[in-house]
Order: structure tokens, then C-alpha cells, then sequence
């Protein structure tokens, strides 16, 4: 089990009805680790949507997500 920052964090920001985003992972789902919301600079017609980022270090602590603890 990766670390336990982001169910920490999710039960503070639940207070204020906010959670993290997480992505979700189909094929290696060790751990969901967490989504990088991104806002699009330009918009409209022919524009390419804005990606999300997939982080792959826990934000909070620096542990990567899918190994162990040590
Ligand atoms: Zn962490």
C-alpha cells in the first residue's frame, strides 16, 4: 500500500464537500494515484481540449505511487 495521503487529505477537504480528483486505473490498479486538473488557455471551435495530468509521486509526501512503503 502506497501512503495514505490523499484518504488523510479527502477527509479534511470533505468538510468543505471537496474531494481529490483520482484517476483511475484499469489495468495496474495498485493504487489510484491522482489527477492533475488543467484548465484549457484557448476555446473554441477546432481548439484542442485541455489534458488532464496523471501524477505519478504523491504531491504530499513524495512517495510514487504503486511501490511500497518502506
Ligand atoms: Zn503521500
Amino acid at each position: 500500500m502506497t501512503c495514505t495521503c490523499i484518504e488523510t487529505v479527502n477527509e479534511k477537504l470533505a468538510t468543505r464537500n471537496t474531494r481529490l480528483s483520482q484517476a483511475i486505473m484499469f489495468q495496474e490498479a495498485n493504487h489510484p494515484g491522482l489527477m492533475l486538473e488543467t484548465d484549457q488557455i484557448e476555446k473554441g471551435r477546432g481548439k484542442p481540449k485541455a489534458v488532464s495530468m496523471f501524477l505519478t509521486y504523491c504531491p504530499f509526501c513524495g512517495v510514487k505511487y504503486g511501490e511500497d512503503a518502506a
